[in-house]
């Protein structure tokens, strides 16, 4: 069985990751969408279980997709789960130097572990979560950004967090 992982922060899931997902489940027998914290970033707005729920909900349509999270190294979770193949998405050249450094690490780490890229979507390739998230706290329109059921997670998140910074006000 041809197994990949598709790893990523997630947060939120957004329409160009689901375009990546549908793409690399065409050409795997399984595919295992995992959230891991990626240390580079700030501390992620939505918990790990959050993100799992969206990413459940918004790939259910997808048959041969898994949803986990975990916490640990890559390399170490791919060898757990007998994938020997890692799925990443590409937008602009930013992404290629960051991914270009983590796939060469990846194969000093486990030389048996293949990254595999997959080019944007020209209709998502300016979608980012960080964007998403941004757009979300002013109320902005996210319907071309993420799937429907993500969108209510989002602005629930977003009205939170405006609630939260009202009462610090006060
Ligand atoms: P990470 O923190 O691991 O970079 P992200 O959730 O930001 O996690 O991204 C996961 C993967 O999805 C990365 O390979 C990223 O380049 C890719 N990606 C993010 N947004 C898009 C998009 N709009 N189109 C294609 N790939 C994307």
């Amino acid at each position: 069985m041809r197994r990949a992982v598709c790893p990523g922060s997630f947060d939120p899931v957004t329409k160009g990751h689901i375009d990546i997902f549908e793409r690399a489940s065409a050409m795997f027998d399984e595919l295992i969408i995992s959230v891991f914290h990626n240390p580079g970033k700030d501390k992620a707005a939505f918990s790990m279980e959050e993100r799992v729920e969206m990413l459940r909900e918004a790939t259910a349509h997808i048959p041969n997709v898994r949803v986990t999270g975990f916490s640990g190294l890559l390399n170490e979770f791919c060898r757990q789960e007998e994938a020997p193949f890692i799925v990443r998405g590409l937008r602009a050249f930013t992404d290629f130097e960051y991914e270009f450094q983590r796939a060469l690490l990846m194969k000093k780490i486990d030389q048996s572990i293949e990254t595999v890229f997959i080019m944007t979507n020209a209709e998502y390739s300016f979608i980012s979560s960080s964007g998403v998230r941004e757009l979300a706290t002013f109320g902005g329109k996210l319907s071309d950004l993420v799937p429907e059921c993500v969108e209510k997670h989002v602005r629930e998140h977003a009205f939170k967090k405006f609630e939260d910074g009202m009462e610090k006000v006060q």
